[in-house]
């Protein structure tokens, strides 16, 4: 970490913006080309996000972070992913699902072992919730952690793990007892790169985000310390995991409108520089319809990202949470819509594997699938509605709320 740029962000979040928009423009974007399946994000780009802070993001100055609120997280996040949101993608687990679930659950020596290394960039965090049968139904989680002595057993298979073979510090989501699909049985584990017993599959094809990779992690008798629960108590796992997924959910729609304000820009330098019949296409009206819709779904996911960040002070409210859910929904789907018209600017050339513009098209199509898909996210923000309606008039519910939208909008004890 470079002391000044931390100081600076501290200090005066304006100008730490520019040095961000410098980074983003003069050093992550022309090196966009360098970030591949095989290599990831390279190690000397890495560095120029931990010199930038860029991993210390969400967490407070005590352990090391930038301490900043949750509007200027929130214009970092689009600042940042006006570049390729694989580099987002290489600290976007660290400082979302894991320092979150850590900050706010953990034991005071849990925290101090792990934040100030994961702030810094040292450390590289994985968030290991999915398996086959929890998906979108999260609380379906069925790798067991059985007690034995003074350690616990894991077994079981998770899928789709974000930094699967580049994390040293794994947050596992595993069930110690209750029934399933109970989500005060599960809980969260705090698991270190090369515990025997716990192996990495290769890493998935995907998409797009290339460079961003995911994989399979399988726990065949893997043990780990009974002081390896976070925050030391069996069934919190499920608040573990969603005091982290309500910041990632405002990051990823910050994302999409990074990757929303790149796509415009790609398709209106181009468009005003491509000609046909004789004339800039910039010049057609339907070409300016497409561009104009661009700009304004933009600025309107924007707008409410911004206001929602803005009241934000601690862990969200349910009103909240629905808000924070209505942003990653409708920014997710507008960056979806964006990049569609991008491609239809460019013509031929957006369809070509040469051009920025085809592979951002791949990239951002994940953004509508993790943490929530867009049903989901809609399920959330309904269930809210009903219940204030019937708060509201003080009335009985009629139409319940989904069993989804309840699991994956709230912790349990809500
Ligand atoms: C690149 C990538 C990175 C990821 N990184 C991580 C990670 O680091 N850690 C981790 O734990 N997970 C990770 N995931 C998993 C991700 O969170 C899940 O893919 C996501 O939650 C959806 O689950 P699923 O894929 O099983 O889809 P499913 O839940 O099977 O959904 C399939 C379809 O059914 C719909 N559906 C499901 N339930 C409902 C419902 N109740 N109402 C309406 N529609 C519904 C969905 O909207 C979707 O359209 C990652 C996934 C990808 C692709």
């Amino acid at each position: 970490m470079d002391k000044k740029l931390i100081q600076l962000a501290r200090t005066d979040f304006e100008s730490y913006l520019v040095s961000i928009r410098e980074l983003t423009e003069n050093i992550l974007r022309p090196n966009e080309y360098r970030l591949t399946h095989k290599d990831g994000v390279p190690e000397d780009l890495t560095d120029q996000l931990r010199k930038h802070g860029l991993f210390a993001m969400t967490l407070p100055e005590e352990y090391g972070g930038l301490g900043l609120n949750t509007e200027q997280q929130a214009r970092l996040q689009i600042e940042i992913t006006r570049a390729s949101c694989v580099y987002r993608a290489r600290f976007s687990t660290t400082v979302g699902l894991v320092c979150q679930g850590i900050l706010q659950h953990a034991t005071k020596d849990q925290k101090n072992d792990y934040l100030c290394r994961l702030a810094s960039g040292e450390m590289t965090g994985a968030f290991a919730l999915t398996e086959e049968a929890a998906g979108s139904d999260a609380a379906g989680v069925t790798t067991s952690a059985k007690l034995d002595g003074n350690t616990y057993v894991l077994n079981g298979a998770k899928r789709y793990i974000s930094n699967a073979n580049i994390a040293d510090l794994f947050v596992v989501m595993a069930r110690t007892g209750r029934p399933h699909k109970m989500t005060a049985g599960i809980t969260a584990f705090l698991v270190e790169k090369n515990t025997p017993g716990m192996t990495i599959a290769p890493i998935d094809m995907k998409m797009g985000q290339d460079g961003a990779p995911t994989a399979e992690i399988n726990f065949t008798d893997c043990r780990v310390p009974a002081s390896s629960i976070v925050g030391g108590r069996e069934g919190i796992g499920f608040k573990v995991a969603m005091a982290g997924i309500n910041t990632a959910r405002l990051h990823v729609a910050c994302t999409s409108v990074g990757q929303a304000e790149r796509l415009t820009e790609e398709a209106l330098n181009y468009a005003v520089k491509r000609r046909q019949f004789d004339q800039s296409i910039s010049e057609f009206q339907s070409v300016q319809n497409m561009l104009a819709d661009c700009r304004a779904e933009t600025l309107a996911a924007k707008s409410m990202i911004l206001r929602t960040a803005e009241g934000i002070s601690g862990p969200p409210s349910k009103a909240q949470r629905a808000d924070i859910s209505c942003c990653k929904y409708f920014a997710t789907e507008m960056v979806g819509r964006v990049a569609d018209r991008a491609v239809q600017i460019l013509g031929g050339a957006g369809y070509l594997a040469n051009h920025d513009v085809e592979r951002l098209y791949r990239d951002v199509r994940l953004l509508r699938l993790f943490e929530g898909t867009s049903q989901i996210h809609q399920g959330i923000i309904a269930k809210h509605m009903i219940e204030e309606e019937a708060t509201s008039n003080n009335k009985e519910l009629t139409c319940q709320p989904s069993a989804a939208a309840t699991k994956m909008g709230s912790p349990p004890s809500d």
